[in-house]
């Protein structure tokens, strides 16, 4: 059974077709990295799969459930219940972070297991200690995001997308944000996250990282896939569009 699977996807936004008839699924313990120019609509389907944008048409499911269907070329949601059964299933986390200013790095990680997870408070501390152990970030629970570099508070938030024990973790460029060096931290979690088998989809422009992460990648661009294959073939393609695009990296 698939994790996600998301069928002749298709978004507009003011009249612009973004996503054009995007379908792709994830299998559990794949690594999928997305590649491809700014502008291809990476983040649109990152966004669209994970409800933060509304589909306009095409197919989308969760752990072999369909949370939105397609009728008469539109989309249509399915129940509440439903679509939020379908949003315990990932954690996403973002280019800047998104880490509640307000709040400590604890309380960043442990607001929505107990507020919206329902689940018992001293589990949910423990086992945040736990991924903050995980993440090098022992006895930093008390800082604020603020007093943390970007490295620090990337790992945060992939902490706190762990605490909500998702199928699938979505990344949307994690370090485009971060100097190399902070990169390089963010991309070991990550590798390490991919050697436990975590179902994963990577947005990114780090080529070398997503050669030796993936399982598969997809180029994107202007609203399409143009390849989805192993990274082996990906670097050896002989698509134009692919060899103009990956050419930039080498
Ligand atoms: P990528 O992540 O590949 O750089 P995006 O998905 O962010 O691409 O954006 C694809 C296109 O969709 C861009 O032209 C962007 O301006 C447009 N776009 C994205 N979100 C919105 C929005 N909320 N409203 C209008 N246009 C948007
Ligand atoms: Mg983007």
């Amino acid at each position: 059974m698939s994790v996600l699977e998301m069928n002749h996807i298709k978004k507009s936004f003011d009249g612009n077709e973004i996503l054009k008839d995007i379908s792709f699924k994830v299998d559990e313990g794949d690594v999928i990295s997305i590649i491809g120019p700014s502008g291809s609509g990476k983040s649109t389907l990152l966004r669209c799969a994970t409800f933060l944008e509304t589909i306009d048409d095409g197919e989308l499911s969760y752990l072999g459930e369909q949370v939105v269907g397609s009728q008469d070329g539109k989309a249509v949601y399915g129940e509440k219940a439903k679509i939020k059964k379908a949003m315990e299933c990932f954690g996403l986390v973002f280019q800047n972070f998104n880490l509640f200013p307000h709040y400590s790095v604890l309380k960043n990680i442990i607001d929505a297991p107990i507020r919206v997870q329902k689940r018992k408070k001293e589990e949910v501390i423990s086992e945040a200690r736990e991924l903050l152990k995980k993440m090098g970030l022992e006895g930093r629970e008390d800082a604020y995001p603020c007093q943390l570099s970007g490295g620090q508070q990337q790992r945060v938030s992939i902490a706190r997308a762990l605490a909500l024990k998702p199928k699938i973790l979505f990344f949307d460029e994690p370090t485009s944000a971060l100097d190399p060096e902070l990169t390089i931290e963010i991309l070991k979690v990550i590798k390490e996250l991919a050697k436990e088998k975590m179902t994963m989809v990577i947005v990114t422009h780090e080529m070398d990282f997503a050669k030796n992460v993936s399982s598969k990648m997809i180029f994107m661009d202007k609203g399409l896939i143009v390849e989805e294959t192993t990274p082996e073939e990906m670097f050896n393609s002989t698509n134009k569009r692919t060899m103009e695009f990956l050419g930039k990296y080498k």
